[in-house]
């Protein structure tokens, strides 16, 4: 047992302590969601669920920590993502990990480690969570943001490419989000883009000493990757350079009409932009990019394209594949939820006076909440105008009066905090009377 004086002692080193912590916040560019917003964000998962569902999805849920050579050896090495962007550590095995920048590395790891492809050729997956890039925050960039991606593996068929892009869009009118622009490009295959990447490079010659440095590097690394650097110069540089599209195949212009087509057959209006590479090396043939004006800056929403090569690439086998990511923050600050009531408000409130009535109604209340009710009570034992404020605040859609007079009674009062009435009720009918009333409404 403690002493008093040890109790005073503690009492001290607790206040001194108290008056010398910190507080501890959110690293930079990471952010809670609090209460108040994880309703929207259910809101918009229950909506992906659904649709992708309909699409034949299913849902898959990987692992945010890979080893980092999963994203060097899918983004690419000379991609500003893996050059400056990652979260990359060495843990205390000695291994180099990295926490997920982007979700389609990590879907294709275990579509390959747990052979989907043996159960079936083709398989449809999503994913809903968090990605981590460290690049400069600011409105609508994040260190941690998240994504909703989808992944349609082993269909070849340019059909894929527009039904995928018909959920994307379909997913974000059923959200509210209908005033979107889509562009869309092809980057050839592998054969193709060799020739691209020559002539690009003879493009670039002469006009070094105007680029920046990291894309000075690229000329000989990675040229494609010159057309998504943000340095203004660049960009300007590379307004004037060839276009992918007058480089691609037959078999990849035949594939790139056949999307455009399919497109058509559904009205989705799209915009070519033979410019548009996208920032991770894996893609080829079809690419796209859902942007809006409403948001400044940082306009693109979802991004996609398809990765034919990208599973044989990672060790798999050679099987076609296509995805997409939305940016769930991005979405949540655009999609309107002015109508939506996202808390689930409490059906009955049991505003509780005396000893009796408080027992009774923790009883009350708590059996409610096993039948699948919400209710909510005092614990505080305030008086009946602070009670009822709380029941109003809290939006409640009845109050249940009760208190030790009542009890004697065998009665309470139950008001419809909506039309103001009240009404009194027999107490040993109580559970039936209000099961009956909420469920009339
Ligand atoms: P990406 O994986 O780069 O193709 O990005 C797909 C989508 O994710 C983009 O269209 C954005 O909506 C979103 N996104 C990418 N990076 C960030 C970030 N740093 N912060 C917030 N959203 C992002």
């Amino acid at each position: 047992m403690l002493s008093i004086t040890a109790l005073s002692d503690t009492n001290k080193s607790r206040s001194n302590c108290s008056q010398r912590m910190d507080k501890i916040t959110t690293i930079k560019g990471f952010k809670d969601i609090l209460p108040d917003e994880t309703g929207k964000w259910q809101y918009i998962e229950e909506n992906a669920r659904r649709i992708f569902a309909c699409f034949g999805f299913s849902e898959i849920r990987t692992p945010i920590l890979e080893r980092t050579e999963l994203f060097k050896r899918s983004i690419g090495e000379s991609t500003d993502i893996v050059e400056k962007e990652m979260y990359t550590f060495t843990d205390r095995g000695d291994e180099s990990l990295t926490l997920r920048p982007e979700a389609t590395a990590s879907v294709i790891r275990a579509y390959i480690e747990h052979a989907l492809y043996a159960k079936d050729n083709i398989a449809k997956l999503y994913t809903i969570g968090p990605m981590f890039r460290r690049e400069r925050p600011q409105k609508g960039r994040y260190r941690q943001f998240h994504q909703i991606n989808a992944e349609a593996l082993g269909i070849e068929d340019p059909r894929i490419d527009a039904e995928l892009i018909l959920m994307l869009t379909h997913f974000l009118d059923q959200v509210g989000l209908s005033e979107v622009a889509l562009e869309i490009n092809s980057l050839g295959c592998i054969r193709c883009r060799s020739d691209f990447k020559k002539s690009i490079v003879t493009f670039l010659k002469g006009k070094e000493k105007d680029l920046c440095e990291d894309c000075r590097r690229r000329i000989t690394t990675n040229p494609l990757r010159v057309f998504d650097c943000k340095v203004q110069t660049c960009a300007e540089i590379i307004k004037d350079a060839p276009g992918l599209l007058d480089f691609i195949c037959t078999e990849c212009s035949d594939h790139f009409e056949k999307v455009k087509d399919s497109l058509q057959l559904f009205n989705i209006p799209f915009r070519i932009n033979p410019k548009m590479v996208r920032g991770l090396d894996y893609y080829t043939k079809t690419a796209f990019e859902v942007t809006t004006n409403l948001l400044g800056a940082q306009n693109a929403i979802a991004g996609g394209g398809r990765y034919d090569a990208l599973v044989k690439h990672l060790g798999g086998p050679d099987v076609a594949g296509i995805g997409f990511a939305i940016g769930f923050e991005r979405l949540l600050a655009l999609v309107s939820m002015k109508d939506k009531q996202f808390s689930d408000v409490p059906q009955l409130f049991i505003a509780a006076l005396g000893e009796a009535a408080q027992k009774k109604a923790f009883v009350f209340c708590n059996r409610l909440k096993l039948k699948g009710i919400p209710s909510e009570m005092d614990y505080t034992g305030k008086s009946l105008k602070s009670q009822m404020k709380r029941a109003d605040k809290l939006e409640s859609l009845y109050v249940l009066i009760l208190g030790d007079k009542e009890i004697a009674e065998n009665s309470a009062e139950l008001r419809n905090m909506r039309k103001s009435t009240q009404e009194t009720v027999e107490l040993d009918r109580i559970e039936e009377i209000v099961i009956r009333k909420i469920q009339e409404g």
